[in-house]
């Protein structure tokens, strides 16, 4: 490995990049010499030596720059773990809860123990999902799901971890694919753990609930519905078929934790790449947040596509600040 050592006259920045091959900081020389009035040396280290950040606004880089250096993070690691978010899919129409600052946009989600002691909770959730599933089931994989199903058909993808639960990588031809947090097309029951389908519930659902089923409200996070001033201990609640126990929808809600199998699972595929490239998320929530500090504790390099913030900027060795259907499908051509 080598270390390209770069103090820039500029007087503000002296950072540390790591690099895997010779050509890599020679590319990253050339570069710095176009863009700077540079002083600079170059370095032999060890592979131990310190990682710094390489985190693109603070060069100030055009969106070229930040696609070429995209595009050589991963050319550099052929075995990604990639870790996606609600960014993804917001142009796929479907909203995450938070803006681009990482700020919590709406109220209150539903919260999981809340859910399962309370009917009043679960009447509310039903109502205002029967509202937000249609739309959320019409959602169709966007420019960014299609150039992750290409980064891996290229054999750039260890695998895929989402946070998102609307099955839209798959969709869009991405095998290698964990659901953290669930799938929102399935439903459980909580007695039996029989699965049964989201659009088989929404049939019995709007059967029993007429009056629900014609309204209309703001779309929400994960299938939900902005359905205010309505009485919902009107809805009539759909249990399992089998043994007439609870249904919930097949994800992990707020308040509740992701299966130790799974996250094990995640791990492990983790340890097997050689980077981690974080898409459309801010990681705020632990879940997701996680694999990036292991990553940091394994030494595995970071890198992120996000359009704002996220709570491991201070880990990154690369950030590109796009959206996500801007930067990836040009990272696939660049490749
Ligand atoms: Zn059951």
């Amino acid at each position: 490995m080598v270390l390209f050592c770069g103090i820039y006259e500029a007087g503000i920045i002296s950072d540390l990049i790591l690099f895997r091959s010779d050509a890599a900081a020679q590319f990253h020389a050339r570069q710095g010499q176009r863009r700077r009035r540079a002083t600079r040396s170059l370095e032999i280290v060890a592979p131990d030596d310190t990682i710094d950040r390489f985190v693109d606004d603070k060069f100030s880089m055009n969106q070229s720059d930040s696609l070429n250096r995209l595009a050589l993070f991963v050319r550099e690691h052929p075995r990604l773990f990639v870790l996606t978010g609600a960014g993804v899919s917001t142009e796929s129409g479907i909203p995450g809860y938070r803006d681009e600052n990482g700020t919590w946009r709406g109220g209150q989600p539903i919260q999981g123990p809340a859910f399962i002691r309370d009917e009043q909770t679960r009447k509310r959730y039903w109502a205002r999902s029967l509202i937000g599933w249609p739309h959320f089931s019409r959602a169709e994989p966007n420019a960014a799901h299609r150039a992750l199903a290409g980064l891996e058909e290229l054999g750039h993808v260890c695998h895929l971890v989402t946070q998102n639960v609307d099955g839209l990588h798959q969709r869009a031809g991405s095998r290698r694919v964990t659901d953290l947090h669930g799938r929102l097309d399935r439903v459980v029951c909580l007695a039996c753990r029989k699965i049964v389908s989201r659009s088989e519930l929404q049939c019995r659902l709007e059967a029993r609930n007429q009056e629900f089923a014609h309204l209309e409200a703001e779309r929400a996070a994960d299938g939900d519905a902005l359905l205010e001033s309505v009485d919902f201990l009107r809805l009539e609640l759909v249990d399992c078929d089998e043994c007439g126990g609870i249904l919930k929808p097949d994800v992990i809600f707020f308040g509740e934790t992701v299966p130790v199998d799974r996250v094990r699972f995640s791990m492990e595929r983790l340890r097997l790449s050689d980077a981690v490239l974080v898409v459309g998320s801010s990681l705020m929530v632990y879940s997701g947040f996680r694999f990036c500090r292991e990553a940091k504790r394994l030494g595995i390099a970071i890198g992120a596509v996000n359009l704002g913030r996220t709570r491991a900027d201070e880990m990154l060795d690369l950030k590109v600040t796009e959206t996500c259907t801007a930067a990836l499908p040009r990272l696939l051509d660049e490749l």
